[in-house]
């Protein structure tokens, strides 16, 4: 038994929904259909989401919304007229409803256009996905709800929102509707959760850095946060908790290709083993380093403590914190600090008297990621190996305690050259 939820790249036009349609009827399987809002038919179109927004925002932008949805329902030759919810949608609007809500239409339209086309049960997600009065997702809840509300019947749920205890639209942030498939998959405990989109799954680099880079065909839920952390998208980060909580695991497929073999995202312990020490190499530009030495730092009890409290102080989250016996580096979003930096460090120099203070701006992460690492002797020296070899200086370092992951920061000129340099170390 199976949740899909379509992105909205393969809802896009009519052509795509039909290819959508046929994979769902060859499938009995598929029990729960999650469809998002129609997306880019090509490089410059706008999302219908992006649409929504901007009718909300007060541009005329109504009519060229509904003519995404017509188009869809009569090359679908569907005998379905959604003039209602159209007036319905532009009163609202007219009397000051909420972002949310018209922002969320484009899920609940494609919704009914899904439904309509297969036959099925349609349920609104306003009356099953339940959020808290600070719109914090009321989990238990919710599942019991999907369940009680599928009740084994084949349906269609609208991803992307849900409803508060008041009744109002909350919608997830973008790209959400991969969490309303997956709150689906937990609640009527699927074997898989299908996540369809116009990729084949993960690449083990950046096809834009490493165009050659082959496919990841397994990934542990583990694996793919450190990756997906590093920039590697494709899932909502928040979308895998609900079905890594029951071991579910997500298939991702691509519309286009369907029989393409996608990435399969599962627990660890279910994996086949791997014969590659590394399962991908992902990366972020736009971090800074800020590097403290002092003497006897090893010595000097509650000194990393007190060096945290001045960036908690200013709201910085950090990334990263690879110490030496008398250094200590912090790794920062070069974002949160850029329009403070002096007076950070002169808070930093307050606390900690250091003999010196240093920051590099200009820092890219790549984090080379995979469970094999532990067993393979020798990964680090191959990434520094791969590194040296192309010139490029390495400017940091560190190792995640599961050696699950080992990062390197290096100069963001560096950044595609060093990823491309880790990937042909590994992968050829
Ligand atoms: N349509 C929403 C967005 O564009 C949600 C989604 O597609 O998952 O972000």
């Amino acid at each position: 038994m199976k949740t899909a939820k379509f992105g909205g790249s393969s809802l896009c036009d009519g052509k795509s929904f039909e290819q959508v349609l046929s994979i769902i009827k060859s499938d009995e399987s598929i029990r729960i259909v999650v469809p998002s809002a129609p997306g880019k038919r090509h490089a410059n179109d706008t999302k219908v989401t992006d649409l929504l927004i901007a009718f909300y925002e007060g541009e005329d932008v109504f009519s060229e919304i509904k003519s995404r949805f017509d188009s869809i329902i009569s090359s679908l030759k569907l005998n379905l007229d959604l003039s209602a919810e159209y007036s319905e949608i532009e009163k609202r609007k007219t009397e000051g409803t909420t972002l949310d809500y018209i922002a969320s239409r484009g899920e609940y339209l494609n919704g009914l256009i899904a439904a309509k086309a297969l036959g099925w049960k349609f349920i609104n997600p306003s009356d099953v996905i339940k959020f808290d009065d600070t719109n914090k997702l009321l989990y238990k809840e919710t599942l019991q709800l999907i369940n009680e509300a599928y009740n084994n019947e084949p349906c269609v749920i609208p991803g992307f929102f849900g409803a508060n205890q008041k009744g109002e639209v909350v919608t997830f942030s973008r790209g959400g509707s991969d969490i309303t498939g997956s709150l689906c998959a937990a609640a009527m405990k699927a074997d898989i959760y299908e996540n369809w989109t116009d990729v084949s799954g993960f690449f083990m680099a950046d096809p834009r850095i490493v165009p050659y880079a082959m496919n990841i065909d397994e990934v542990s839920y583990k694996e793919l946060r450190e990756l997906s952390y590093m920039g590697a998208g494709v899932l909502h980060e928040e979308s895998i908790f609900p079905v890594r909580k029951m071991e579910i695991p997500v298939h991702i497929k691509n519309t286009n290709a369907p029989k393409d073999k996608g990435t399969l995202i599962m627990p660890f312990s279910k994996m086949a083993p791997h014969s590659r020490p590394i399962t991908g190499v992902a990366g972020k530009k736009g971090f800074a380093v800020i590097t403290i030495e002092k003497a006897r730092m090893n010595n000097e009890v509650g000194f990393a403590r007190k060096v945290l409290s001045v960036l908690e102080g200013y709201g910085i989250s950090i990334e990263h914190m690879p110490t030496g016996i008398d250094t200590l580096s912090i790794v920062v979003s070069e974002e949160l600090i850029s329009n403070k930096v002096n007076d950070i460090l002169g808070s930093l120099q307050d606390i900690s008297a250091a003999d010196s203070i240093d920051v590099s701006h200009n820092m890219a992460l790549i984090a080379t990621v995979g469970h094999g690492m532990v067993k393979h002797a020798g990964s680090a020296a191959k990434i520094f190996a791969a590194l040296s070899g192309n010139n490029i200086n390495i400017r940091m370092i560190d190792q995640g305690s599961s050696e699950l992951n080992i990062i390197v920061g290096v100069e963001e000129s560096d950044y595609e050259n060093a990823v491309r340099s880790i990937y042909n170390a590994f992968a050829i």
